[in-house]
C-alpha cells in the first residue's frame, strides 16, 4: 500500500508541483485547501506524513500544527511546513508550533521528494 500524504496547501500551482512530484516517486496524495478541512480529512484519513502550508486562508499554518498535535492519534505523524516567509526564527518557529521538519519556498525539486521521503520513515534518519 502506497503512503498517503495529506497535503494543506491553498495555492493551486504549489498544490501541483508538490502533488505531482511526491505521486511520482510513488506516493498517494491527499489535499485540502485550508485549515480546518485539513484537520477534518487528517483525522480520518491518519496519514503517513503532513505537508502544511504556514500562510493559509483563516487559520494560519501555526494554529494548524497545534490543533494536529493536541489530537493524540495525530501526535506522532510527522509535519512538514513550507512557508515562503524566510525569516530568521521560522524554523524555531514552526518547530515550537509542533512540526517536524521545516521546507522553504519555492521548493527546490531536487530536494523536496528526499526531504519528504526522510520524514516518512522517521526524522532520526534526516540529515539536517
Ligand atoms: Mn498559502
Amino acid at each position: 500500500m502506497k503512503p498517503v500524504i495529506l497535503m494543506i496547501e491553498d495555492n493551486d500551482q504549489n498544490l501541483y508541483l508538490m502533488t505531482y512530484l511526491l505521486e511520482h516517486a510513488g506516493l498517494e496524495v491527499v489535499s485540502a485547501c485550508d485549515g480546518a478541512r485539513g484537520i477534518e480529512v487528517a483525522l480520518g484519513l491518519l496519514p503517513a506524513l503532513i505537508i502544511l502550508d504556514i500562510q493559509l486562508p483563516g487559520m494560519d499554518g501555526y494554529e494548524v500544527a497545534a490543533r494536529l498535535r493536541a489530537s493524540p492519534a495525530l501526535a506522532q505523524v510527522p509535519i512538514v511546513a513550507v512557508t515562503s516567509y524566510a525569516m530568521p526564527g521560522d524554523r524555531e518557529k514552526v518547530i515550537a508550533a509542533g512540526c517536524t521538519h521545516y521546507i522553504e519556498k519555492p521548493i527546490d525539486p531536487d530536494s523536496f521528494v528526499g526531504e519528504v521521503l526522510c520524514q516518512v520513515r522517521g526524522a532520526a534518519s534526516c540529515e539536517e
